[in-house]
């Protein structure tokens, strides 16, 4: 490896800026490392990126928190490395884990003064189910609090299993501030890309990922994308998800005008239609209308028509991306009352799936694994739908956006559906149920069916509701309201009132 035979450089400033260029003179065949720069709010991720690019980005962050997530690119040895700076905040999770989906390798960033920390853990989450490979960094390591085998220590115990302590992950020492350390942090990383043998394919079609994208005000919709493969060039035909359009102009990281740009090399696309979402892949082509090309798996077809719950079968190609598929599908809003995972396990999709769909109302999910021909023949004859995803963020938009959906349906067929959560005996002998509509709307006289994990108990009439203590003649989605019932009051907590048929 000749770029290890050369000596590091020790100065403050060892990198040269390069951002967004085209230029492949440096290494031909070589497709530059894309790396996820992840860790811990002010562990000094945004210091040590600094330090590597000689910019000033930390001095101009507000509030001294990453509020964009980034890219840019810089030249170390004849070697370029394209550096994705995600945001610290718990908040950005999902901007994060788009960095790790879009990464070829990724950077822990451990303050070795404050050691792991939530987000740390969240972050090697993220490392681990993107299956990257990962150089743990510790930073702060001028200061005289730092205390790296401690640090190391903690580690361990999260199953990091760090080189020279019985594993083989690199554990690299750094300051951020006076620059030591960065010189073999580089070179760690150029001798990883070259252990991955990235290749660079100029001559294939370009596609990417959109790492971030906004509305421009005076530009229109304005995409940040990474290139995974081909040339991206001014005047071709781009497509996102929904959004597509002719490339009007290409900005790289440094803010200037390019006409080019290479894969691994982040450039700003100005000429989409709308603005893509983050997280999707690009692709160029020459397409007619964005319609036309949005991608089916984002509009998942309910399987039927006013279904109250979403049943998943989910397919992926590894146990740790499974694992953050079902995490982040239970964190979506509705997942508690709309989501059922019926059946999560690896590999390809089978047969016995689409049976189990059929026979369950279930859609199939299959992240990242093949569907033989004669199991998407068998879904077909079975009017089962398959669904493709190689993104986890696009596959958790996609059925947050059904789940949307079906509220929608339950509001627009007015079936109303409440959910008793407490009981209050009144002196009379009466109950009110305290209950939160969960669909539709409930007025006063509907007949209404009481429900017992989906079996009806039995059925009667509203007599009375009221908000607070007001009494009130009709009760809307979301809301919480008592409910007296005529007649029969033998109710429990978790049952539910389902609206037998909607007065008008
Ligand atoms: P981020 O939130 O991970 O991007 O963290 P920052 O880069 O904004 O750093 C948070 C704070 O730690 C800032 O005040 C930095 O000056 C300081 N800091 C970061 N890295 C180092 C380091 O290596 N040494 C010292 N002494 N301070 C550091």
């Amino acid at each position: 490896m000749t770029k290890s035979s050369q000596p590091l450089p020790s100065s403050s400033n060892p990198v040269s800026g390069n951002s967004g260029s085209s230029s492949t003179a440096l290494a031909p065949n070589f497709r530059p490392p894309v790396v996820a720069v992840m860790g811990h709010v002010d562990h000094g991720k945004t210091t040590l990126l600094d330090k590597i690019r000689s910019t000033s980005v930390a001095a101009k962050e507000v509030g001294g928190i990453s509020q964009r997530l980034t890219a840019s690119t810089i030249t170390y040895q004849n070697h370029q490395i394209t550096f994705i700076d995600t945001p610290g905040h718990a908040a950005f999770v999902t901007m994060r884990s788009r960095g790790g989906q879009a990464a070829d390798l990724a950077l822990l960033i451990v303050s070795a003064t404050e050691g792991v920390k939530p987000q740390t853990l969240e972050a090697l989450g993220l490392i681990r189910a993107a299956q990257l490979p990962l150089i743990v960094v510790l930073t702060k390591t001028d200061l005289p609090e730092a205390d790296v085998r401690r640090v190391k220590e903690d580690l361990l115990k999260e199953g990091v299993l760090l080189e020279g302590l019985g594993g083989d992950v690199v554990c690299l020492e750094v300051s951020g501030v006076s620059g030591a350390g960065i010189g073999p942090l580089l070179e760690m990383i150029n001798l990883t890309a070259d252990m991955l043998e990235l290749k660079q394919d100029l001559i294939s079609p370009y596609s990417g990922i959109v790492i971030e994208s906004r509305l421009d005000p005076k530009k229109g919709p304005v995409a940040l994308v990474i290139g995974k493969q081909g040339v991206l060039r001014v005047g071709q035909t781009v497509v996102a998800g929904s959004a597509a359009g002719k490339v009007k102009a290409l900005t790289n990281a440094d803010g200037k005008r390019v006409l080019t740009a290479n894969p691994s090399i982040p450039v700003e696309i100005l000429g989409f239609n709308n603005v893509p979402g983050a997280g999707q892949p690009i692709q160029v082509g020459e397409f007619s209308s964005a319609p036309a090309t949005a991608k089916p798996e984002s509009n998942i077809v309910l399987p039927t028509e006013g279904s109250r719950v979403l049943s998943l079968i989910v397919r992926a190609d590894s146990e740790g991306v499974l694992e953050a598929i079902r995490e982040s599908l239970l964190q979506l809003p509705e997942a508690g009352k709309r989501l059922s995972l019926l059946f999560l396990d690896t590999g390809d999709v089978t047969t016995s799936d689409v049976m189990l769909a059929h026979s369950s109302g279930a859609l199939i999910l299959a992240f990242a694994v093949k569907i033989p021909a004669a199991v998407t023949d068998f879904a077909r004859q079975s009017q089962v739908e398959i669904y493709r995803f190689e993104i986890i963020y696009e596959l958790t938009q996609a059925i947050e956006k059904a789940m949307i959906k079906m509220a929608e349906v339950d509001e627009n067929t007015g079936i109303g559906r409440a959910q008793i959560l407490k009981i209050f005996p009144l002196p009379s002998g009466d109950r009110v149920l305290g209950a939160k509509m969960i669909s539709g709307r409930i007025k006063v006289n509907d007949p209404v069916r009481v429900l017992r994990d989906g079996i009806e108990v039995f059925s009667s009439r509203v007599k009375n509701l009221q908000i607070k203590e007001d009494k009130v003649s009709a009760v809307g989605n979301g809301v919480e309201c008592g409910i007296l019932l005529r007649g029969r009051t033998e109710t429990k907590v978790d049952d539910i009132l389902e609206v037998s048929k909607p007065s008008a």
